[in-house]
Parts: C-alpha cells; sequence; structure tokens
C-alpha cells in the first residue's frame, strides 16, 4: 500500500515560552496544535502571514520562501514519492467523487487537531512518553456518502500497531528526520498516526513536545471521543480542548 504523507503537527509550541512551562499561565497557549516551518523549526502563530505547503505533495510547510528554497535538496526524494503516490492514487480512483486519497486528504487536514489529540492519548505519551518509539495508532476509516467532503469517511476501527507498520523506507526516514529534530529541541520523537480507507493509507507525523510542557490531562476514553468528532463532522476539537469543553468520559 503506497503510504502518502498527511501534514504534520505539532501539539505544543516551541515558542520562547515553552522553557517556562512550569508556570501555569502559559497552559492555555500550548493547548492547541501548531505548524512549524519544516525547514526553521519555527511555530506558526495566528499573527504571522500562514504558512505556505510545498505544491509538489502538499506536505510540508515552510515560514518563507527562503526556508521552502533551503529545505528542497534534502527535501526532493520524499516530495517526488509523495506525488507519485498520490498521482497512482488518484488514476485508481472510478470517479473523481470517488476519489478516496483527495477525501482522505481534506479528512486528515479537518481532523487534525483531534488526530493530533487522539495520537497522543493513544500511545499514552503522558504517562509512557518511550511508546512513541515503538507504537502507532492506526485508524481504519470507510467511505460513505456525504455532501461535505471530509464527512465521506467514517471511523471504522482504532488500534495501537507497531510502528514497523510504516514500511515504506521513504517515509520511514522523514518520520526519523522528525523524530530526531524533535528531541534536539527537547521534545520525545513524532508520533505516528496512520489513516488507512478503502486501499489508501497515510501516514501523519506529530512533533510532540517533553511531556513536562503538556498540559493535556490523559484520557482513556479517546476511542469514543475520536468516534464521536468523526461521525458529527466536527471540525473545531482545538478550540472545544483549549475551552476545556470536553465533558469526562
Ligand atoms: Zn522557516
Ligand atoms: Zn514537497
Amino acid at each position: 500500500m503506497a503510504a502518502v504523507y498527511a501534514q504534520p503537527m505539532v501539539p505544543y509550541a516551541h515558542g520562547p515560552s515553552a522553557h517556562h512551562a512550569s508556570s501555569s499561565s502559559h497552559a492555555s497557549r500550548r493547548d492547541r496544535g501548531y505548524r512549524v516551518c519544516d525547514q526553521c523549526s519555527r511555530p506558526e502563530t495566528p499573527s504571522a502571514a500562514r504558512f505556505r505547503l510545498c505544491g509538489g505533495c502538499m506536505t510540508t510547510q515552510y515560514c518563507s520562501q527562503d526556508c521552502q528554497k533551503n529545505h528542497w535538496p534534502a527535501h526532493k526524494p520524499i516530495c517526488q514519492h509523495t506525488q507519485g503516490a498520490l498521482k497512482s492514487q488518484a488514476s485508481a480512483a472510478p470517479s473523481p467523487s470517488e476519489n478516496v486519497a483527495k477525501n482522505l486528504r481534506k479528512f486528515t487536514s479537518a481532523h487534525e487537531a483531534l488526530l493530533t489529540w487522539a495520537g497522543f492519548q493513544a500511545l499514552q505519551l503522558k504517562r509512557m512518553p518511550s511508546n512513541i518509539r515503538h507504537k502507532a495508532l492506526l485508524i481504519q476509516l470507510s467511505s460513505r456518502p456525504h455532501a461535505e467532503s471530509h464527512r465521506r469517511l467514517r471511523m471504522s476501527s482504532a488500534r495501537i500497531v507497531s510502528r514497523d507498520y510504516v514500511n515504506d523506507p521513504l517515509v520511514q526516514a522523514d518520520i526519523q528526520r522528525r523524530d530526531e529534530r524533535c528531541r534536539r529541541e527537547g521534545g520525545i520523537g513524532a508520533a505516528v498516526v496512520i489513516l488507512e480507507a478503502d486501499g489508501v493509507s497515510q501516514v501523519m507525523p506529530v512533533e510532540v513536545d517533553s511531556p513536562a510542557d503538556i498540559a493535556w490531562d490523559a484520557r482513556d476514553d479517546w476511542q469514543g471521543v475520536l468516534y464521536h468528532f468523526i461521525d458529527i463532522g466536527r471540525t473545531d476539537f482545538a478550540q472545544v480542548l483549549a475551552a476545556g469543553m470536553l465533558g469526562r468520559g
């Protein structure tokens, strides 16, 4: 199965305040996910201009044109690999409306915050940060007819698999690059969330800060929460979490 990369997320910012994590006044700021520039690791902030996505793979993101240019030599192999996988998935679809790869991409982008949170909970990273090194979250989805593209997939199952489940060497290498970068900056590495729908798969790496910096409570009911938000198609999970509106399961 060809694996395609999703837009990677970082659940917690690497901003200057990250080093003062013990002070609770900063906790709410870290409650939402941030994207970081793939070249310089600068976090995207609401005040700055939105990051640019690589137009080839629609996966890596940059804070500036310079960063995109500087990253290209290192990024080129995985970029072309992802483009190839996207094209073959698109041409295998019987009609544009049944393009599962496209729906999966829209789904992942609409549910980014939810998937990031679910990966963090499923791997029990708050209690067992070392799980990040050998476990991954596999979410299996199936198609359903719906007017909104991000609701054309429903969750069939979600379970923990070995990280070796991702067996594409180029994707593995890129996850390892994110692991190393994240650890250099004091994080625990890249959590791997794998999405599968009708023979199409997508890998979403989530770079995770040190558990001491993480404000999220550990939740054992993540599967129910995940199922519920996907089913009703709510895409404001980041706000729900930040407002403390996620009731106890
Ligand atoms: Zn940058
Ligand atoms: Zn690219």
